[in-house]
Order: structure tokens, then C-alpha cells, then sequence
């Protein structure tokens, strides 16, 4: 392939690589491994979940990884590389293309600051195009205009840091068009964040358009060290050359394929639109102060100017909370990250924001739980009726819980893999169990709600519940069955279910039913349980915690 023999550096299209003896051969499962110098034995470890053989090299490119990344990207697996963050990836890209003391990159400041950083270390020069002064939008003309043939690699960084805004894949697609021969390299750590498409869906188009992506921000792994190069096959595999050899840990892989498995997708997911509606709710406050201005973002930070940004930030720094200061980017700003709810408010009560208690944050949770014997997902919103969504692979169950969900008027989406072909013990005890922590955390400090339910007679059967959430999980039960099965449903099974939400919810539950038919009487448990839950939860008009102790 001509063109890319053209633009990577001499050297490093010449070199072969280092060749591992895992990259030799990879599949070495089953075989007497006598080939890499290993030890044969393991480490001490007292940690034994999720380690593996870590005593063997792993793969330099475990196959599963790729074939992870490449879907939650929509590109195919020859498209990728993975390696030690997108920092390395960057340094990578850098190294592939740029002759030192002779190349440049350019840059569109103000912008992340590694990309000079990899080019210092480099001997690399950086080029820079500045962004509009007014909305940070990308200078398409001064780009094209300002590259010469020294200029290896463009970074384009969208949504871009720290400012927060995207770059249209029309302006992205206008570059590298007419810049034919010049990496541009799309940063998009953040794209999660935002409402506009991502640029993998054009690399098919522009050979020399590569894409970085990170599960730092929007997967919550920025301890773990992840980040992709998605481009087209002939790039990843020059690139593959000056990757270190082996550049993810085996312990790093089980992780991945653990947070990016369908729960683990579905739980960021949840957690990015948590965070983006959180993003714009603080938005809306901090527009309404005066003397500051706040760009829009879409991303997990907002950028903002006011009149004396060294004061503001010293004077949260007193109050124990660390925020950015980007002056040297553009002057008089601040970035702040965007938090969980409660972090935010004090933020925006620190910045002089009066929140209406009257208007609260919605109260919400999300939970997963793991266990041998069950995989569940909670999604719990006390201020929302619907969705309510449930599947637990136990058809009985599901309607109790849809009954909890719709009588306690708040939204609930549950979702349960368990080992019901053994028995439905495991997968009702342990989504009872999630459902009470997710209540829990939803409920915080149980301030402004009524904190107690009481309620009579349901149905033909009669059930009677009452419920303090007294901070200490009690259950007093009574309940005498004629039939012991519902269908093939336990019907020793509902205790058990109330017995761990105590526990875990902290409430004081007493349930009592009398009746002939077992279904209906369950179901009035059920949904007599949920009716003083609903009054429980149900917020008062003052936002006081409903105890003379002031904590619950
Ligand atoms: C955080 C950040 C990165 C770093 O990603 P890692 O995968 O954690 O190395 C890259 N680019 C931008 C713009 C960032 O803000």
C-alpha cells in the first residue's frame, strides 16, 4: 500500500517488530508452555478473584477484548488496537509518523494538553490553529491552510477539552479530504457524553481518518487503563509494531470483558444518561447566577467564566471541593467535572445556587449485583411511575414485582440472569436483596419523606402491612397457606423475599394475610406491602428527616 508507505516513518515501516513468542503462538491452551521463559507457578496472591495465570504472558491482543470493543464501537475487529489508555495510543500514533526534529502535529488550542506533551518528548513540533474565541468552533480553513508536508498528524478532540463542545463530522470529513495524506486523529474520549454520531461511522470512507476512544470517562475505567485505536487494518498493524508487546494485563482483560458483558453495557449506559441529565440540570443552575458564563457541553464537565476565577476556585478549595482551574486556556475559567447528584449540589450551593427544596433531585438509583448464582441489574426511580419493567426468568415473581413497582408508585426496571433451573431461591432472595438497596439509596436521608405506611384490607384475601423505615431491618410475618405452590412457584419463597428487603432497605416490615386461594394472597401481601411503602416514601411538603433523632 503506497499511500501509508508514504506517510509512515521510514524506520518503522521497514522494521519487522518484535516478535513474542505469544505473538508466535497464540493459542497455547493445553499445551506444555515451555516457550516464554515463564514460571510454572503462581505468585503469592491473596486476592484470587478475576487474576488468572498471570504467572503466563498474556495474549498481545486478547481476541475477546477486540471483539468487545469492536461491537460497542459498530466497527469490525481488524479495525482495532487496545492499549494502556488513549494516551498510549496517542504516543503510538506519534511514534508511527513522525520523524523527530523534522515532523510536526498540529493542534486546535485550547485543548487537551498531552498532545504537546507526547510531541516534547518526542522531538516533535506543534503547530497550532486556534479554536474561535467565541464559541471554540474548529477553523477549517486556518487547519487546511496551515498544514505543510512536515505535518504528520492533525488531533481534532470532540467533544473537546476543556471546552466541552463537538466538531461536525463535516468539518472532520472536509479536512481530511483535503489533506489526503495527513493522520487526522479524532480524540474522542468523550463522545459518549454527546448527542452527535460518532466519527467511526465515517473511517470506512477516509483512509486516513483514525478514531481514539477510552473507557476511562464514560465506562468509569480510568483506573484500569484502557483505550482503542479504531482505523483502517494496514494502520493498526504498523501500529501494532511499536505497541509494547504486551500491553494488556491479564487481570486488565478479565475486568474488560466483565464491565463491557450485556449488565455491565447496560449499567453504563444507565449511568451515562444519568450524567447527562445531570450535566444539563446543572447547566440550567449555574446560568441562572450572575456574573458567570457557562458554555454548553457534551460532555461529563462544564466549563464556565467568571470575573475572578483564581478566588472562586480557592475559595471551594475551602470548602473541600477541587475543581479545574483553565485560565491558562482561556482566561478566567473553571472546569468542573460532573459528580453524582449530591456532589453537584453542593457544588452549585457552593457557587451561590439556592436549590429549591420544594424542587429536589429526583430520587434514583442504579445497582448491579454478582454473585455464582445470579446476575441482577436495578434501575430505581422514586419520583417516576413508569417504566416498569421486569424480568427475573420467573413468570410469578415478575408479576408480584410489577405489583410492588406500580401499587408503591415508582419506577422500576429489574432485570435477573439466576440458576432458576436449580431452584428459585438464589434469584428471588438476591433480587429482594437489590431491590432493598436500591430503595435505600434512592431514599438517602429519607429526608422530606413520611417515613411510615399502614394499610388494610385488599381483595378477597386480606392482607395488612404496615412499614417505618426505621433504619433497622425487622420482618414479622404471618401467614398460613393451603397450597404450598403457586404454579411452580414456593410459596415459602415470599417470606424470604420480605425477610431480605428488611434487611437490606432497613425498614421494620410486619405483613399479615388470611385467605383460601394462595395466588391472591400473596398478591395482596404484594400489593398491600406496596400501598404503605407508597406512603412511606411519599414526600411531605416540608424537608425535614422524619425523626426526633434527625438522623434514620
Ligand atoms: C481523559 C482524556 C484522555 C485520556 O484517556 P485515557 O484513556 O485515560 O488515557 C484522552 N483525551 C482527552 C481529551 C481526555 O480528556
Amino acid at each position: 500500500m503506497n499511500w501509508l508507505q508514504n506517510i509512515v516513518r521510514p524506520e518503522i515501516w521497514k522494521m519487522a517488530g518484535y516478535s513474542s513468542a505469544r505473538m508466535e503462538m497464540t493459542d497455547v491452551s493445553g499445551m506444555i508452555q515451555l516457550d516464554a521463559n515463564e514460571n510454572p507457578y503462581l505468585p503469592y496472591l491473596t486476592t484470587k478473584s478475576g487474576v488468572g495465570n498471570i504467572n503466563r504472558y498474556p495474549h498481545p491482543q486478547p481476541d475477546a477484548v477486540l471483539a468487545r470493543l469492536a461491537a460497542i464501537y459498530g466497527v469490525s475487529q481488524k479495525q482495532v488496537l487496545v492499549g494502556r489508555g488513549m494516551d498510549e495510543i496517542m504516543d503510538v500514533l506519534v511514534r508511527v509518523f513522525c520523524i523527530p526534529y523534522k515532523d510536526k502535529i498540529m493542534i486546535t488550542p485550547p485543548t487537551y494538553g498531552y498532545y504537546q506533551a507526547i510531541a516534547d518528548i518526542a522531538g516533535i513540533t506543534v503547530s497550532k490553529v486556534p479554536l474561535s474565541s467565541t464559541d471554540f468552533s474548529l477553523d477549517v480553513a486556518g487547519v487546511i491552510r496551515n498544514t505543510d508536508e512536515n505535518t504528520k498528524i492533525i488531533f481534532l478532540c470532540t467533544p473537546n477539552n476543556p471546552t466541552g463542545n463537538v466538531f461536525s463530522l463535516k468539518d472532520i470529513e472536509q479536512i481530511a479530504s483535503s489533506l489526503p495524506n495527513v493522520i487526522i486523529a479524532v480524540d474522542e474520549a468523550y463522545i459518549e457524553f454527546a448527542d452527535v454520531p460518532s466519527a467511526t461511522t465515517i473511517v470506512h470512507k477516509y483512509q486516513n481518518i483514525v478514531v481514539m476512544r477510552t473507557l476511562s470517562k464514560a465506562y468509569a475505567f480510568a483506573g484500569v487503563r484502557v483505550g482503542t485505536l479504531i482505523a483502517i487494518p494496514e494502520i493498526i498493524n504498523v501500529a501494532r509494531k511499536v505497541l509494547a508487546p504486551y500491553p494488556i494485563p491479564i487481570p486488565v482483560t478479565n475486568l474488560i470483558l466483565e464491565a463491557l458483558s450485556p449488565f455491565g453495557l447496560e449499567l453504563a449506559n444507565s449511568r451515562i444518561e444519568l450524567l447527562k441529565s445531570e450535566r444539563d440540570r446543572v447547566f440550567k443552575h449555574l446560568t441562572s447566577l450572575p456574573g458567570i458564563h457557562v458554555y454548553p457541553s457534551h460532555a461529563n464537565f462544564l466549563l464556565f467564566k467568571v470575573s475572578d476565577a483564581n478566588a472562586v476556585y480557592k475559595d471551594l478549595l475551602a470548602k473541600g471541593i477541587i475543581i479545574r482551574h483553565r485560565g491558562k486556556d482561556v482566561e478566567n475559567t473553571l472546569r468542573f467535572t460532573i459528580g453524582s447528584q449530591e456532589e453537584n449540589d453542593l457544588v452549585l450551593r457552593a457557587l451561590g445556587v439556592k436549590l429549591d427544596i420544594a424542587k429536589q433531585n429526583e430520587r434514583q438509583a442504579i445497582l448491579n449485583r454478582k454473585t455464582n448464582e445470579t446476575e441482577i441489574l436495578a434501575k430505581i426511580n422514586l419520583d417516576k411511575q413508569l417504566p416498569v419493567k421486569i424480568s427475573t426468568g420467573i413468570g410469578f415473581f415478575d408479576h408480584m414485582l410489577e405489583q410492588l413497582a406500580k401499587h408503591g408508585g415508582f419506577s422500576m426496571e429489574l432485570s435477573a440472569k439466576g440458576d432458576t433451573h436449580i431452584d428459585y431461591h438464589h434469584t428471588v432472595e438476591d433480587v429482594a436483596i437489590v431491590i432493598g438497596q436500591a430503595l435505600k439509596q434512592a431514599l438517602g436521608d429519607k429526608r422530606g419523606i413520611n417515613r411510615y405506611g399502614f394499610v388494610l384490607p385488599m381483595d378477597e384475601a386480606c392482607a395488612f402491612a404496615t412499614l417505618d423505615l426505621s433504619g433497622r431491618g425487622v420482618l414479622i410475618y404471618e401467614a398460613k397457606f393451603k397450597n404450598l405452590l403457586i404454579g411452580d412457584f414456593p410459596v415459602e419463597m415470599v417470606e424470604h423475599f420480605f425477610l431480605s428487603l428488611a434487611d437490606q432497605l432497613e425498614a421494620a416490615i410486619h405483613l399479615k394475610v388470611t385467605g383460601d386461594n394462595s395466588h391472591h394472597m400473596v398478591e395482596g401481601l404484594f400489593k398491600a406491602f406496596a400501598k404503605a411503602l407508597n406512603q412511606a416514601i411519599n414526600r411531605t411538603n416540608n424537608n425535614n428527616v422524619p425523626s426526633t433523632k434527625g438522623t434514620l
